[in-house]
């Protein structure tokens, strides 16, 4: 199965892609990642990419797409993939169905995380780390991982702190800017595919509620698939 994965920062979208990686064996592939790989590996593709990055530019999407088609098509992505993190615009969406039916590639299914903008916001900056164990999820703004009430640790009773990058309200509040932007931005690029679905596409389009909890969204999701 060939999935694209859409949601904000602060659904859990990480943590879903990981679940559906579980549950269907198929690679979860992030775009940054990509990139990363290829400027590593010295590609002739990551060279370009570099160069771009390297001014302080955006790298060309005629560039990226083939970087992702490339990396869609790699040995253990045979049985289907989940692509995280492109595209992140209408144009960006045209090019990259333009260049998987080119490819050969079908695209089976499309999700959505839906979460509000001021909730998604709240659940970055109610993240809590626990200084003994960094597997023990609390959120001041989720009741079900809610610290203790002395402010400790919900698991261990150990401190718990903040991350810089979750208190950065600029920076979050520009992520989202792109992400919620449903004319031109992420939204939009996902509409894309929703619009060829309401075509008579043969594309699954699955809006997922992310308001409960990760067990509870990650349980809905599966349940979409099956
Ligand atoms: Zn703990």
């Amino acid at each position: 199965m060939n999935i694209l994965f859409f949601g904000p920062n602060g659904s859990g979208k990480g943590t879903q892609g990981a679940i559906l990686k579980e549950q269907c064996h198929v690679p979860h592939i992030e775009s940054g990642a990509i990139f990363r790989e290829n400027i590593k590996g010295a590609t002739a593709l990551g060279l370009q990419a570099k160069a771009f990055i390297d001014r302080g530019d955006l790298v060309p999407d005629d560039i990226t797409i083939p970087m992702i088609l490339d990396r869609l098509q790699q040995a253990d992505a045979k049985a289907g993939w989940i692509l995280d993190g492109f595209p992140r615009n209408p144009n960006q969406a045209r090019m990259l169905h333009d260049a998987l039916t080119r490819a050969g590639l079908v695209l089976d299914v499309v999700v959505e995380i839906i979460l509000d903008r001021e909730l998604a916001k709240q659940r970055i900056m109610g993240r809590r780390l626990c200084a003994k164990d960094n597997n023990h999820p609390n959120n001041i703004y989720i009741e079900a991982i809610a610290p203790a009430a002395n402010g400790t640790c919900r698991v261990c009773g150990g401190a718990l702190s903040t991350r810089a990058d979750d208190q950065d309200e600029g920076a979050i509040n520009k992520r989202h800017a792109i992400y919620y932007d449903a004319v031109n931005g992420t939204l939009a690029s996902a509409y894309f595919f929703r619009d060829l679905a309401a075509q008579g596409a043969a594309i699954r389009y699955l809006p997922l509620d992310g308001r409960p909890s990760v067990k509870e969204v990650g349980a809905s999701l599966v349940k979409l698939l099956g």
